[in-house]
Order: structure tokens, then C-alpha cells, then sequence
């Protein structure tokens, strides 16, 4: 039974035109430019010139629909990404570990090509290729991040839990991800090790894993 003084979500309905790569009805949006993006790209002189041009360019935007930040609730959107590459490397979003990093998430592609460059918090990485219509499942604990290998923008839908937050700099501290993700030289795409990248500390690990364990992140 509802207390009286609980105050119901109204229910709520989103258009999302995937031709424009828009979604009405969103409660907000932000985009990243490649000026924002600095330290992501190994090529240092590439992405330099890359930012001398086209610095204010946004490399992806997304746009949600976030009724709350309550657990049990959810949060949806849609991520475009322009196509591009820094050197060799392909355009990417920022990554992230969530915050709760128990929390889970998935991705659905609507236009273009893809793919969501997962990495645990040991440093095991994943792959999952995304295009229309295939559905990308994020478990809980991995890092992800997602990567445009096609020539045309890149359209997906994404859900998540809405009190699972964002943690950005779990990446920025190991020097980025473990592997980078580059043309092959052949249309396609390669997995390549990191230079820059250090482990994560066997401490944080452990936390992060202790974190899943207990079901917590509360
Ligand atoms: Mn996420």
C-alpha cells in the first residue's frame, strides 16, 4: 500500500528519431567536444593537430530521459557519435566504471558501427561488436566504453540503473584503458595494447570487487 505522502512518477513516453539522432522528450543532453577529450588518445601529435581544427567539434553527445537518481528507477538515452579517428585510433567516449559499480547496463544499436571496449577492474578486457539491432549487455563491475569503427555516425540506445552514477577517473588514474581500439589498416579495427596504461593496485581492485560481492555500493 502507498503511504500518502508518496508522490507517483508520472509515466513517460520518448520519440527517438534515429535519422536526426535525436530523442524528444529528454530531460537533458551534453555533448563532448575533442577538446574536451584530452589525454584519451595515444597519438599526442595527432590529436594536437586534430584539436587545431577541429577542437570544437563535438565527437559525441548524449541525450537522456532521467525521471530520478532513486534506486529501483531507471535512466535512458541515446549516445551519437560522429565518425573519426586520432592518428589510427577511433573516436571514443570518455568510459566510465558506474559509481554503485554493481550497477549494470545495455546498449542497443540503431545506425552504424561499432563497439563497447569493456575492461574488469583487473585489467581483463572485452569486446562486443555493435550494429543495428544487436543488443550489448554491460555487467556489472566492467568498465566500458564505446568505440565508432564505421564511417557513419553511431546511434545506440542505452539503459541503466538510475542510482548508478558515473565514475570517470578510474581510467584517467591507470592511464587510460588497457587496450586501444585502431583501424587495421583494412576498414576494420584492431585491439591494442596501452603503452600508458598501469595496473589498478591490488587494494582497489579488492575494493571494487568486495563492493560487487556484498551486493553493495549502498
Ligand atoms: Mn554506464
Amino acid at each position: 500500500m502507498l503511504g500518502d505522502e508518496l508522490t507517483l512518477i508520472e509515466p513517460g513516453r520518448c520519440v527517438f528519431d534515429a535519422a536526426r539522432g535525436a530523442l524528444a522528450g529528454s530531460t537533458g543532453s551534453y555533448t563532448q567536444t575533442l577538446a574536451q577529450l584530452a589525454g584519451l588518445y595515444g597519438d599526442e601529435a595527432a590529436y594536437a593537430t586534430a584539436l587545431a581544427t577541429m577542437g570544437d567539434k563535438a565527437v559525441y553527445e548524449v541525450t537522456e530521459f532521467r525521471p530520478s537518481t532513486k534506486a529501483g528507477d531507471l535512466i535512458f538515452g541515446i549516445t551519437r557519435m560522429v565518425p573519426g579517428k586520432i592518428g589510427r585510433e577511433y573516436f571514443m567516449t570518455r568510459g566510465h566504471i558506474h559509481a554503485r559499480a554493481d550497477r549494470s547496463e545495455m546498449y542497443y544499436g540503431q545506425g552504424g558501427h561499432g563497439l563497447m571496449l569493456m575492461e574488469s577492474p583487473d585489467g581483463e578486457t572485452r569486446v562486443v561488436e555493435i550494429g543495428p539491432q544487436k543488443v550489448c549487455y554491460v555487467p556489472p563491475m566492467w568498465i566500458h566504453r564505446a568505440v565508432n569503427t564505421g564511417r557513419d555516425g553511431f546511434l545506440m540506445l542505452f539503459c541503466y540503473p538510475a542510482d548508478a552514477g558515473q565514475d570517470y577517473d578510474i581510467i584517467g588514474r591507470a592511464g587510460g584503458m588497457r587496450s586501444r581500439i585502431l583501424d587495421d589498416g583494412n576498414g576494420g579495427w584492431t585491439e591494442a595494447p596501452n603503452t600508458k596504461y598501469t595496473p589498478r593496485p591490488a587494494g582497489e581492485v579488492a575494493r571494487l570487487l568486495d563492493a560487487c560481492r556484498d551486493g553493495a555500493g549502498e
